[in-house]
C-alpha cells in the first residue's frame, strides 16, 4: 500500500538524525526534499544514495497531482525539508492533505524541531501555547501583534535575524516591554544562545549585538504576584 512518510531532519547538529527516520530513508523508493542540494548533502553524510527529486513551496499547488501520481504508484514515498519537521514553517501541509483525500496513508516520524526546543528551555509556560510560525512581514503584521495582546497561552515565533530588533520593538509596543521573552538562536548548533528577560531588556541586548543565525522568539504572559493567597 503507497504511504507517505514524512522525515525530520536536524536543525544544526547532524546527531540528532534518528535511527528510524536512517532506516526510512534507506528503504524509500523517493525521496522529495524542498531543496535537492541539502538533502543531498545529508544523504551523503548517511552514506545514503538514493534520487532526490524537488518538492518546494513555490511549486507545491501545481505538482501536487503528479506528485501523488507518483506516490499511488510507489510503496515508500518520503518527504523532507532543509531542516526540522516538513509541514512546520515549511512545504507539507497541501500534500498530506491530499494523501488523506486520496486515501493514502501518513507516517509522520517524531524528530527535529526549532520550536519545541525552544519554548521548553525558555523557561516560560508550556502546557499551553500559540505557534505563531512566522508572522507576515508588511501587511496583517500590525494586527498580528494586537491579536496576541490578550493571549494567555505562550506565544511561539519563528523570525529572521534581519527583523528581530523590530519583532521585540513590536512586543514592547504592542504587548508591554514588561513580557517575559526568550530569544534562541542557533539551536543544536555551536553558538546556540538563549537570551531570556523582560522584552525591553531582550530588545536592548539585540540592539547592541545584532544576531545572526536562526531565532526563535518565545513570549510568556504577564505573571501576576503570588500573593499567598490563592
Ligand atoms: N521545519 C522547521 C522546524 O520544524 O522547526 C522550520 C523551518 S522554517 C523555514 C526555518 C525557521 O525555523 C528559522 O527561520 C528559525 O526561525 C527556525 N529555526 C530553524 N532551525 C533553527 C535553529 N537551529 N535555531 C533556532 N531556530 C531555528
Amino acid at each position: 500500500m503507497a504511504k507517505l512518510i514524512l522525515v525530520p531532519t536536524p536543525i544544526g547538529n547532524l546527531e540528532d538524525i534518528t535511527l528510524r527516520a536512517i532506516r526510512v530513508l534507506k528503504e524509500a523508493d523517493i525521496i522529495y526534499a524542498e531543496d535537492t542540494r541539502v538533502t543531498k548533502k545529508l544523504l551523503s553524510h548517511l552514506e545514503i544514495q538514493k534520487k532526490v527529486i524537488p518538492f518546494h513551496s513555490h511549486n507545491e499547488h501545481r505538482s501536487l497531482d503528479r506528485v501523488i501520481s507518483q506516490i499511488q504508484a510507489s510503496q515508500n514515498t518520503v518527504l523532507v525539508s532543509d531542516a526540522g519537521t516538513p509541514g512546520i514553517s515549511d512545504p507539507g501541509f497541501l500534500l498530506v492533505r491530499e494523501c488523506i483525500k486520496e486515501d493514502i496513508a501518513i507516517e509522520c516520524l517524531p524528530g527535529p524541531t526549532a520550536f519545541v526546543p525552544a519554548l521548553v528551555a525558555s523557561g516560560l509556560p508550556c502546557d499551553r501555547f500559540l505557534f505563531e510560525g512566522f508572522l507576515p512581514q508588511k501587511k496583517g503584521r500590525q494586527t498580528k501583534f494586537m491579536e496576541m495582546a490578550n493571549e494567555q497561552r505562550t506565544i511561539v515565533l519563528y523570525e529572521s535575524p534581519h527583523r528581530l530588533v523590530k519583532c521585540l520593538r513590536q512586543i514592547c509596543e504592542f504587548l508591554g516591554g514588561d513580557r517575559p521573552v526568550c530569544v534562541s538562536r542557533e539551536l543544536t548548533k555551536v553558538f546556540e544562545e538563549y537570551v531570556r528577560g523582560k522584552a525591553s531588556e531582550v530588545l536592548k541586548h539585540y540592539e547592541q549585538n545584532p544576531p545572526k543565525g536562526e531565532i526563535v522568539v518565545i513570549i510568556g504572559k504577564i505573571e501576576k504576584e503570588r500573593n499567598g493567597k490563592d
